[in-house]
């Protein structure tokens, strides 16, 4: 039988085989097409399930979601966009006029921009609070307090959170707790048994941890605020490509592994960066010396994460010569690459903010992050070891 050329445009069907695919296919389609007004109906009733349009959801988004939801213990999580995304719709889902949110002073850049400079605009007050004294936050709550933003583990200075003491604060006072659990990933910390309401990640640091899928997750336990937090971010449009998820998808094979590797060369990189001439100071949660050592141990037990910060003595001339002695190291405002990257928050992440600022939250200009990846140990070692030494003049 041969088809009309104009038959080129209408999709062909898939071939039949009597043996399936080992991958997770990659489904692009933006549009589903149903049976009958009748399918329809019993789709969007909930009587079938199946998939209508891409921003309401899609095969890749949903395979992605269910195995986050499989680590941190919970149903029906949510792909989205970026790890922004989901903040968003975290902030847009469940907060209105006259709400106030309470969140950690050390969050990240853009997550503590939301509170300071887009929530205010649409009438909802925020303050920032220090998320190592729950005192702190138990004085920054105000009868119209309605969500508590919190990092475990913050960024760049690593200091740990009194989680404990903030969720009890949070259910004495009907408040919801969400957790930030990006740094900390399902394998360092599990938030839901530490009494979280909702938990989000940025996908595209340690799980997606490739660097190549912008992506973000959101859960939560009560399936109202899943709802709730499901349709502002269908609205808002804070959907993910079908692509980044399978890419990302593809990287949480190798997740454990690759966290189990970065987090042991992450403590070794720490305890010889502690034997480094020219190194001022160190900073990994489990580390005796790291001020909130008891508390790391205490939530994390011995899982501090890849992520190690340190400070060499001298100003931009120094800082310079040790990113330039280290060109195997990608210098990088990002964290979760399956390779070692550096970044500096004195040019990045915090350069909105004055030297004194800085200093004031332990961020010199001779201030490191480290987020360290999967290679040979000693490799690491011995880089940083001739980077620093260059840059210090040990
Ligand atoms: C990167 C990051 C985000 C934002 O995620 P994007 O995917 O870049 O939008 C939020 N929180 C933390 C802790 C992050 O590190």
């Amino acid at each position: 039988m041969t088809e009309p050329k104009h038959s080129l445009v209408r999709r062909t069907s898939w071939p039949d085989s009597a043996s399936r695919p080992v991958v997770t296919p990659l489904q692009p389609s933006v549009v589903y097409a149903s049976d009958s007004p009748d399918a329809l109906d019993a789709q969007y009733e909930g009587r079938a399930q199946g998939y209508t349009y891409a921003r309401e959801g899609h095969p890749n988004a949903t395979v992605l979601a269910r195995k986050i939801d499989g680590m941190e213990g919970v149903d029906g999580g949510l792909i989205l966009g970026s790890g922004m995304a989901a903040i968003t719709a975290l902030m847009f889902g469940l907060l209105g006029k006259g709400d106030h949110v309470l969140g950690g002073n050390q969050l990240y850049g853009r997550s503590m921009r939301m509170l300071r400079e887009e929530l205010p605009r649409l009438g909802i007050d925020a303050t920032l609070a220090d998320p190592t004294d729950a005192d702190s936050f138990a004085q920054s709550i105000r009868p119209e307090t309605r969500l508590i933003l919190l990092e475990v583990v913050s960024n760049p200075t690593l200091r740990v959170s009194d989680v404990t003491g903030i969720a009890k604060l949070a259910k004495d006072r009907g408040i919801l707790l969400a957790i930030d659990n990006t740094f900390t990933t399902p394998r360092g910390f599990q938030p839901y048994d530490q009494g979280a309401d909702i938990v989000l990640h940025s996908v595209t640091k340690l799980l997606g941890g490739h660097s190549d899928a912008t992506l973000g997750y959101i859960s939560a336990r009560d399936p109202a605020h899943r709802k709730r937090i499901y349709d502002t971010a269908v609205t808002l449009g804070l959907t993910p490509s079908p692509f980044d998820c399978w890419l990302a998808e593809r990287g949480l094979y190798s997740f454990e592994l690759r966290y189990d590797r970065a987090e042991q060369n992450a403590r070794t990189l720490a305890d010889a960066f502690a034997e480094t001439p020219g190194v001022k100071r160190v900073l990994y949660p489990t580390r005796p010396d790291h001020p909130d050592h008891n508390r790391a141990a205490a939530l994390l037990g011995e899982r501090g994460g890849n992520m190690v910060s340190f400070e060499i003595e001298g100003g931009r001339d120094a800082t310079n010569a040790l990113v330039q002695a280290a060109p195997n190291i990608a210098f990088a405002p990002t964290l979760g690459d399956i390779g070692t990257t550096l970044s500096h928050p004195a040019s990045s992440s915090h350069r909105a903010l004055s030297s004194d600022e800085r200093a004031e939250l332990g961020m010199s200009e001779g201030f490191f992050r480290v987020s360290v990846g999967v290679e040979d140990v000693d490799l690491l070692v011995a880089e940083f070891r001739a980077a620093i030494a260059a840059a210090t003049g040990t």
